[in-house]
């Protein structure tokens, strides 16, 4: 059961680009991470950005601070992950992080090594453009005006849940828990059934170090 691919968005989706971001800021600034707000907007003004000063910022998170390669997940994603590619969604990441013209090679190296040390399963891997949509079943998604986009397109989406996009109607995730819960209605909707795992099955993202340390 292949048929439902799952586009999965990394920024604000998979890890936490508003703490990665937080730590470049503040330490540029040599200020206390607390003291920057957590109910961020899209452009991050609340933090004193504009949208030069957003950029560079971004730049350098990337370029000297390795954003990209050191973002902390979010929690639970890589079981869920691997709990619906198990049950036969077919995941296709999909990041926008090549928007910029710079840093190309950097970017896709940090984003790989990323998804290894997370254990984040994944079976495409598509660096896109503008152009949010990638032939999915579904996507899950944080970018306000991305959602908007795929859902005019008709595509069923489900807003993972940031500060800037509650604004946002229909389908809606707070956590990697309830993702799972309301993507597994949607690959049942989709293809008539949704086989979850056995009891009893090795499950979890941490399987490659088991198999490792048992030697089977
Ligand atoms: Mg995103």
């Amino acid at each position: 059961m292949s048929d439902f691919v799952l586009g999965v968005d990394l920024d604000g989706v998979c890890g936490d680009y508003t703490a990665a971001f937080k730590a470049v800021v503040s330490a540029d600034r040599g200020i206390d991470p607390a003291t920057l707000t957590d109910d961020v907007s899209w452009d991050f003004a609340e933090w004193g950005l504009d949208r030069e000063g957003f950029l560079a910022m971004h730049r350098s998170g990337v370029e000297h601070h390795h954003m990209f390669r050191h973002m902390p997940p979010m929690p639970g994603v890589a079981d869920a992950l691997w709990r619906l590619s198990d049950a036969g969604v077919w995941i296709r990441i999909i990041t926008h992080r090549l928007v910029t013209n710079w840093g190309h090679a950097l970017i896709v190296s940090d984003t790989v090594e990323w998804l290894d040390t997370n254990r984040i399963p994944y079976r495409d891997l598509c660096f896109l453009g503008r152009k949010p949509e990638v032939q999915a079943t579904a996507y899950i998604e944080d970018a306000p005006h991305n959602v908007e986009a795929l859902r005019a397109g008709g595509n069923d989406v489900v807003v993972f849940d940031q500060p800037y996009n509650r604004h946002l109607d229909g389908l809606r995730a707070a956590n990697w828990e309830q993702a799972e819960s309301v993507i597994s209605d949607l690959v049942a909707e989709a293809v008539g059934s949704y086989d979850a795992q056995m009891p009893g099955m090795d499950a979890g993202a941490d399987r490659l170090d088991r198999r490792i340390v048992h030697g089977d």
